[in-house]
């Protein structure tokens, strides 16, 4: 089996005055080599994290979906890839409402990501309305099978350039985590769904993080849930002692 997968997503936090944050976080990734650990920082950071950085390796939040041209404001896979990034965050709920990124893009992203050699952390997640009314893992279904690439256009080492996480808003920054039952009827959910698109084979070791107040205390719960491979992790991965300490319970 991999190694565990443990990711920040540092979101609109950091400036350079975290890069001492950064190195800690580092420091102790060597110290725990049987996990893996990757930050997402804001883009102005993933250049100086990725230059110093020896264990970790370093993503984006987002990309856009073209390869260039006249988009004011906007970062290409490319461009992040070149800043050292080896990986990009896609679909997060909050991209998803903030800029109102729909499946379709998504799904565009992702194959912009892949072309310019990035691996891709898709995320999912119903809101709490959608939960309360019973239909969360059909929607989850729905939303993946809709922003993953389709089967068509995937690379042939697709378990290892895709990674899905499952983040429910409800549960995002709210302390406030999803049960390990709730975690592992969607994960099992997500896995049958990822053997249907991709094959057995490749479907069946696409890692599936969970993400949602994941912290030290909770971590070891999540972890033990079958289907689990990580965690995507926002507030508690601003400062080491947090998050490695979510990485030592993996
Ligand atoms: P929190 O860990 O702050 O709940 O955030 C989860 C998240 O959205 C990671 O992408």
């Amino acid at each position: 089996t991999r190694r565990p997968y443990i990711v920040g997503n540092w979101k609109m936090h950091g400036t350079r005055a975290m890069l001492s944050e950064a190195r800690a976080i580092d420091r102790a990734a060597q110290r725990h080599m049987k996990v893996e650990v990757a930050l997402a920082p804001p883009f102005t950071l993933i250049h100086p994290i990725h230059r110093e950085a020896e264990q970790i390796s370093v993503g984006a939040q987002d990309c856009h979906h073209a390869d260039g041209g006249a988009h004011t404001g906007d970062i290409s896979a490319a461009m992040v890839a070149d800043a050292g990034a080896k990986f990009v965050i896609l679909g997060h709920s909050e991209r998803r409402q903030d800029h109102a990124e729909d499946d379709a893009l998504v799904r565009a992203k992702a194959g912009a990501a892949l072309a310019a050699g990035l691996r891709i952390i898709m995320c999912c997640g119903e809101s709490a309305k959608t939960r309360e009314s019973g239909r969360a893992v059909a929607f989850v279904k729905t939303q993946l099978k809709a922003s993953l690439p389709s089967p068509d256009d995937v690379p042939a080492d697709l378990a290892e350039r895709i990674t899905v996480a499952y983040e429910p808003i409800w549960a995002i920054g709210t302390g406030n985590a999803a049960t390990t039952d709730d975690i592992a009827e969607m994960h099992d959910a997500i896995r049958h769904l990822l053997v249907e698109l991709y094959g057995e084979e490749q479907g069946g070791a696409v890692r599936i993080l969970y993400g949602g107040s994941v912290k030290a205390e909770n971590a070891a719960e999540i972890f033990a849930v079958p289907e689990v491979g990580g965690a995507l992790v926002g507030g508690a991965s601003l400062t080491a002692d947090s998050f490695m300490g979510i990485a030592l319970a993996a």
